[in-house]
């Protein structure tokens, strides 16, 4: 192996929680943690493994201040054969290096994640979960702590990967689908044309929680965001890409605006559906479109899709507040298919025909 990162076993080994039925989303943190620095004419240094622990940070951080921060999202699956792997790592390597360059943080080598996230997952392999719907969450994150208020980029910076068992964000308790209420949010808006919408980064979420407060207003469980210049296209699901499924289409907001985050759900269903020989495309559509289709009966099937909750069907979307049903509120059968397939894949139970899968050396 080309990293060797040293590793600080912890001496307090934390209770694992007991029933793998009610672990929530991120609410238990394993015993270690991946910490590395970065400085200025030195770069990117003393990679290793210490135990989950509380941070120290001088006050006058800039990340504290000035957000320059971002994140990555993934999980570990355990197979029935007791091997650990990845699902589609290479792709958060490449989303991690977009939203680098447009934060100005340092770049990373690219095979560093990957050996990272190996190494705290091999102190802590058994704490990932196997009940349906559960995995090892993964969070890396970085984020400039240099002292500083002026706004420039920093010269140093902390880069740290914590893990998390957990069950899926939204999925009833016996981990299965079930569908959600989402409000459409025709007032705040999550991102602009030339602003951070494609990176994976804390201000986006900061600047969106309005929106979410909103939403429980109206007993959803989250936003459909439009487009910030007309407030008139669909765009994204909370923390996760939408699909709306008119007639035998199925269509997703594309790229090009910059302002969708790529989740790799998200191509990975889109790559899916057109492996089953369905119609996508990535193409605006909007809200009067959807509502037209929901009236005329050809609106099948919305669905949110995200590492955190694979696949989450939407039962009723609530608009200027008024109840739209998605086809009776009841989980449609392309979110369902895509579900099996796409857990299936991750955990290892249907076959990897996608070539999606990444073991982990790991002795199990
Ligand atoms: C992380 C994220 C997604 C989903 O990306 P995945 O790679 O599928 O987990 C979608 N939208 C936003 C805003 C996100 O932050």
């Amino acid at each position: 192996m080309k990293y060797n990162f040293p590793v600080t076993r912890t001496t307090n080994p934390k209770p694992r929680p007991q029933d793998e039925t009610k672990l929530g989303f991120a609410r238990y943190f394993t015993d270690h943690m991946f910490v590395m620095d970065y400085d200025e004419g030195i770069g990117w240094h003393d990679g290793r493994v210490v135990p989950h622990a509380p941070i120290e940070i001088e006050p006058a951080s800039c990340v504290l201040h000035y957000a320059q921060m971002m994140f990555e999202g993934m999980k570990a699956y355990r197979r029935p054969d007791g091997t650990i792997q990845l699902f589609r790592p290479d792709m958060n390597v490449k989303r991690m290096a977009r939203t680098n360059e447009r934060m100005c943080i340092p770049e990373l080598p690219d095979d560093l994640l990957t050996a990272a996230v190996e190494a705290v997952i091999n102190e802590d392999k058994d704490w990932i979960p196997t009940a349906p719907g559960t995995a090892l969450y993964i969070r890396p994150f970085i984020f400039g702590d240099e002292v500083s208020f002026s706004v420039l980029p920093a010269k140093h910076y902390r880069f740290l990967i914590i893990l998390s068992p957990t069950g899926s964000y939204y999925a009833a308790n016996d981990g299965g689908l079930s569908t959600t209420r989402i409000y459409v949010q025709d007032e705040y808006i999550r991102a602009a044309r030339g602003g951070t919408g494609y990176a994976k980064v804390g201000g986006n979420y900061g600047g969106g929680m309005r929106a979410s407060q909103d939403a429980m207003k109206y007993n959803c469980k989250d936003v459909l965001w439009l487009d910030a210049q007309e407030h008139k296209y669909v765009e994204e699901i909370g923390t996760s890409n939408a699909f709306f499924k008119i007639g035998d289409e199925v269509i997703t907001a594309s790229l090009e605006s910059g302002t969708i985050l790529p989740g790799i759900t998200r191509d990975s269903v889109i790559q899916l559906l057109k492996h089953w020989g369905v119609k996508v495309t990535e193409r605006k559509l909007s809200i009067d479109e959807v509502i037209e289709a929901s009236e005329n009966g050809t609106l099948k099937e919305i669905f949110a899709s995200g590492t955190a909750a694979v696949i989450s069907p939407i039962g009723t979307l609530n608009y200027k507040g008024t109840d739209i049903p998605v086809a009776n509120g009841k989980v449609g059968e392309t979110a369902q298919k895509l579900y099996d397939t796409l857990y299936g894949i991750q955990t290892g139970t249907v076959e990897d025909f996608m070539g999606w899968t990444y073991p982990l050396n790991i002795n199990k």
